[in-house]
């Protein structure tokens, strides 16, 4: 199959109209066989200056529309995605070389974030409280914050941008994308048709900027006033350049960064149940999600047991072309990944873990890097298996008593997602209670990866504390101004205060 082909259809079918590349460039790759597709253009820090102007100036206007009104306009971008839900999924399979049925998950996730923000944008609700003064009222009011800045990372290509996109658009703010470089023929169809619906809906233009480069291109969005909040999704080491830097102007972020995520499976675990949701959290998307599972923490008395089933489970997933129907597990973004892969798994080696199961390099395509999942028993948990390696390996370590589980569990410097496998409704409760899991995700019987929009998704810790798409995130996209009215003929003070 020839995929620059594939995505040139997409982008075409998606009406991207890509402006002539006699200027930067970025090559566009796909890790399905390791190819190098056609150059897109790209943009440096300049560009990304004049689109944070453009965006600001669609912002003023943008901001006076009335909430509902913005919604109309997500609800049509809702039903574009719908009508190209085949092209995006094509480009996410071939930029990320996600399998199909992820592929178009990743889709339906814009979908479902549309849907969300159509309904929020009437209900961008501000509280009435009681004023303790006769002839008052005190209320709040919710408002538009700016300029978004959304910096985002490959793996997720589309639905990232539109969990932060949909609820900024309704919450009567603008957006600048500066997208990853992996992935610029993606960014390019979703901003295509976001302007598509815009201008359908008689919306201003530039309500989102795209701009593609490297981390040196994003810098003006880090720096600048204009761009009110910062929402930067990506490893721990970007959210460690990126943070500092927004909150030495005083900017508002929102961190989405890396995941160490872990499963506890008590004795009284459906193990049926448990072995489905780990295999899935830890060897689905090719380990490369911020929740895949990266460790097993299992009573002693289910360790044998539950390696073994692993085990079996890994050597026969189907490791290969993702646009091949049947494969579960594709490639691995690029070279560096396998390298680190690799890496990790000697460092695994010599720290006393067994290599149980995989690890190695499947043979799919010369140029791409597919790898067998890594099942791996550790001793204990090093300083390997407390960082994030961004790849198909998961660790296993025991306990003996359910407080060491829950403190192995929380000693990692991560707290995106957690799971525990059990059947004792005390052991549920307890990971879920104040003393339990300290990740901003907490599962029960199932795995750590695949959350819903409808919920508030992030995490503590060095995965950065920010909150996107569901329940309350829309907060972090507005500013709230507290209003006290005086409607009487008096001027009473707060607290009694007498002032003359
Ligand atoms: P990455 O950190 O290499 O890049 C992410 C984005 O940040 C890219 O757009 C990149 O260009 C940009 N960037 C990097 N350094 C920057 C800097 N100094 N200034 C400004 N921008 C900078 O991450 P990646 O390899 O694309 O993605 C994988 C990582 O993202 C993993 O760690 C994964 O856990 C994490 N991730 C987290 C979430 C979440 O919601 N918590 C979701 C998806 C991915």
């Amino acid at each position: 199959m020839d995929l620059a082909h594939r995505a040139r259809v997409a982008l075409s079918h998606c009406r991207v109209d890509l402006p002539d590349t006699t200027g930067p460039t970025v090559m566009a790759r796909t890790p399905v066989t390791g190819r190098e597709l056609f150059p897109v253009p790209a943009h440096d820090a300049a560009a990304v200056t004049a689109a944070i102007d453009a965006a600001h100036d669609a912002f003023l206007t943008w901001r006076t529309v009335p909430a509902p009104v913005r919604g109309a306009l997500v609800k049509r971008f809702g039903e574009l995605i719908t009508e190209h839900k085949e092209d995006l999924a094509d480009l996410v399979g071939i930029e990320v070389g996600k399998i199909r049925s992820e592929a178009l998950g990743e889709v339906q996730e814009m979908v479902d974030i549309c849907d969300f923000a159509v309904g929020l944008s009437r209900q961008l609700q501000g509280r009435t409280m009681p004023s303790e003064r006769p002839g008052h009222r005190l209320m709040e009011t919710w408002h538009p914050a700016g300029v978004v800045g959304v910096i985002s990372a490959f793996n997720f290509p589309a639905a990232v941008w539109s969990w932060n996109t949909a609820l900024a658009l309704v919450c009567g703010d603008t957006v600048v994308w500066k997208a990853s470089e992996l992935t610029p023929l993606t960014s390019y169809a979703c901003s295509a048709l976001l302007a598509r619906a815009a201008g359908e809906c008689g919306a201003p233009p530039n309500l989102n900027v795209l701009v593609v480069g490297d981390a040196e291109a994003a810098a003006p969005l880090l720096d600048d006033r204009r761009v009110a909040v910062v929402s930067a999704t990506g490893s721990e080491r970007m959210g460690a350049a990126v943070a500092p830097r927004v909150a030495a102007r005083f900017g508002r972020l929102i961190l989405e960064l890396g995941g160490n995520n872990a499963a506890i499976v008590t004795p009284s675990a459906d193990l049926d149940l448990a072995v489905r949701g780990i295999v899935f959290a830890a060897a689905g998307t090719a380990g490369q999600r911020c929740t895949s599972m990266r460790r097993v923490i299992v009573h002693e008395s289910r360790a044998e047991e539950l390696v073994s089933r692993l085990a079996a489970v890994f050597d026969r997933l189907t490791v290969g072309d993702p646009f091949v129907e049947g494969t579960l597990v594709g490639p691995l973004i690029s070279a560096s990944a396998f390298t680190s892969m690799g890496d990790a798994l000697s460092t695994a080696t010599a720290d006393g873990g067994a290599l149980v199961a995989g690890g190695e390099r499947v043979d799919v395509h010369p140029d791409a890097y597919y790898a067998r999942p890594a099942l791996v028993r550790m001793p204990a948990q090093t300083a390997l298996v407390q960082r994030e390696t961004f790849a198909p390996i998961l660790y296993v370590l025991t306990y003996s008593t359910f407080e060491e589980a829950v403190a192995l569990h929380n000693a990692v410097p991560q707290g995106l997602s957690s799971s525990i496998f059990t059947t004792d409704q005390r052991e549920a409760e307890r990971f879920l209670a104040a003393d339990g899991s300290d990740c901003g995700i907490v599962n029960v019987n199932i795995g750590t990866s695949g959350a819903e929009i409808g919920g508030a998704f992030g995490g503590e810790k060095t995965t950065g504390g920010g909150r996107e798409s569901g329940s309350d995130a829309w907060r972090g996209y507005m500013r709230r101004a507290t209003n006290t009215i005086n409607y009487s003929s008096e001027l009473p003070l707060a607290q009694g205060v007498n002032f003359g």
